[in-house]
């Protein structure tokens, strides 16, 4: 079989980055190899991610560069995958003809047939959903390190009314338990020493009457496997017996993303969020309980429509109260075919500008105190390889998935080193090791 080259370029969240690693591990048993270079490659793929603004533009700049390698090689075929395949397949024949592929997040099984299909001047598309599609199947071809990622369901049943997920990715499926823990065996036979499960609403996870704290003890089972994280969660959905899992197993990360979005009520419930502030604040006093030292991380949007300056102090006093970690803020932008998105934009550009600074300037401060009590601890850090500033020092990561960095002490990357902090900043633990 003639070996022929795919590159891939991945936009957006680790989900879709996975998605890259499933689609080389769907061409490889058909002679297909990555490459990093397009110039070298006979397929040209682009998988990309309907969330961020801008993103559309950003895809079709990139296309229009791209193009030319079809010119350079006959038989060269340029595609787009993932999100925007399936929501904007439209625009993106109406602006780039010259696509041979389209192909949604729940058609990538059809890729190797449609790639040794008879070329044709109009361009194939396949953006069905299916109710089904798990992938459960195919091995991905993963990049090399220490940390494997694992999409353990797909899709999404929540409809916030921002969100395009649900219509881009269609509803919840899991992928049974028994091929996935058999994935994890390989994996840690393969010298991976942590899974980061993945999934829209992870915990959201269920095959019959196995549900996602299920999922969890049995990973912690796998000899091999020194830590278990997972991303994202939904508050709506951790349930008790999710927490006590959490608090009793140690290789369970003790970390938690946990999107809030807004903390004004009034906000929440046009978000369609599922929960009230009073629940979710009541939700992380029992997991601070269970989980003494529990890290949390969140996601906050500012300028939501209809979000006044009340709704905005009530979300800046709420990180003030719980004192995250960390988050990730944006400002509202709305997604065409969201319910949101009728509602139009009741806060200027400018306005959301100012509360989204305003609120990142908070979270910094806080991020920096939370930050300043491990000074004096000693933290295990699982090592992944070189600190990215300061030559010969490694970096790692901590429990609470807090990036720890020290001087070089011969450690190889995949093993636990015990480090005593020294000096912290909002975002890194610097030490040394003990
Ligand atoms: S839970 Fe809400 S924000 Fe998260 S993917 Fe589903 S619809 Fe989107």
């Amino acid at each position: 079989m003639d070996t022929r080259k795919v590159y891939i370029e991945t936009y957006g969240c680790q989900m879709n980055i996975a998605d890259t690693e499933l689609l080389v591990g769907l061409l490889k048993p058909h002679g297909y190899e990555p490459t990093q270079k397009a110039e070298q490659a006979d397929v040209i793929l682009l998988n990309t991610c309907a969330i961020r603004e801008h993103a559309e533009e950003r895809v079709l700049k990139r296309l229009s560069e791209l193009v030319r390698h079809k010119a350079r090689k006959s038989g060269v075929l340029l595609g787009v995958t993932g999100c925007m395949a399936q929501h904007h397949r439209e625009q993106l024949l109406d602006k780039a003809p010259y696509l041979d592929l389209i192909l949604g997040p729940d058609a990538y099984r059809t890729l190797p047939n449609l790639l040794a299909q008879e070329e044709t001047d109009a361009p194939l598309v396949a953006v069905r959903l299916d109710r089904d599609e798990t992938y459960e199947d195919i091995t991905p071809v993963r990049a090399e390190g220490i940390r494997a990622w694992v999409t353990v369901m797909r899709g999404c049943d929540k409809f916030c009314t921002f969100c395009i997920v649900p219509y881009v990715r269609g509803r919840e499926r899991s992928v049974p338990l028994k091929p996935l823990l058999g994935q994890v065996r390989e994996l840690a036979e393969q010298g991976y020493k942590e899974v980061v499960y993945l999934g829209q609403t992870v915990n959201a996870y269920r095959d019959g009457e196995f549900d996602f704290a299920d999922l969890l003890r049995q990973t912690a089972k796998i000899d091999g496997i020194e830590r278990i994280r997972f991303t994202s969660p939904h508050p709506s959905d951790i349930s008790e017996r999710m927490i006590e899992t959490m608090a009793m197993l140690p290789k369970v990360s003790p970390y938690l993303h946990l999107p809030v979005q807004s903390a004004s009520n009034r906000v929440l419930e046009r978000m369609e969020r599922g929960y009230t502030v009073e629940q979710y604040a009541d939700l992380v006093g029992r997991l601070r309980r269970a989980i003494p030292g529990i890290a949390l991380s969140t996601d906050i949007i500012a300028g939501f429509p209809g979000e006044d300056a009340d709704d905005f102090h009530a979300t800046r006093d709420f990180l003030e109260r719980i004192r995250y970690d960390f988050a990730f803020m944006f400002k509202y932008s709305a997604r065409e075919g969201t319910k949101a998105h009728k509602w139009g934009d009741t806060v200027t550009e400018d306005e959301k500008g100012r509360r989204l600074q305003a609120i990142i300037a908070l979270q910094e401060r806080i991020s920096g105190e939370v930050n300043q009590a491990f000074i004096g601890q000693t933290v295990e850090v699982l090592v992944e390889g070189p600190a990215k500033r300061q030559a010969d020092w490694l970096s790692g990561k901590n429990g609470q998935f807090k990036t720890v960095v020290f001087p070089g002490n011969g450690a190889q990357p995949g093993t636990l080193v015990s480090v005593r902090v020294a000096t912290t900043t909002a975002h890194t633990l610097i030490g040394v090791a003990v």
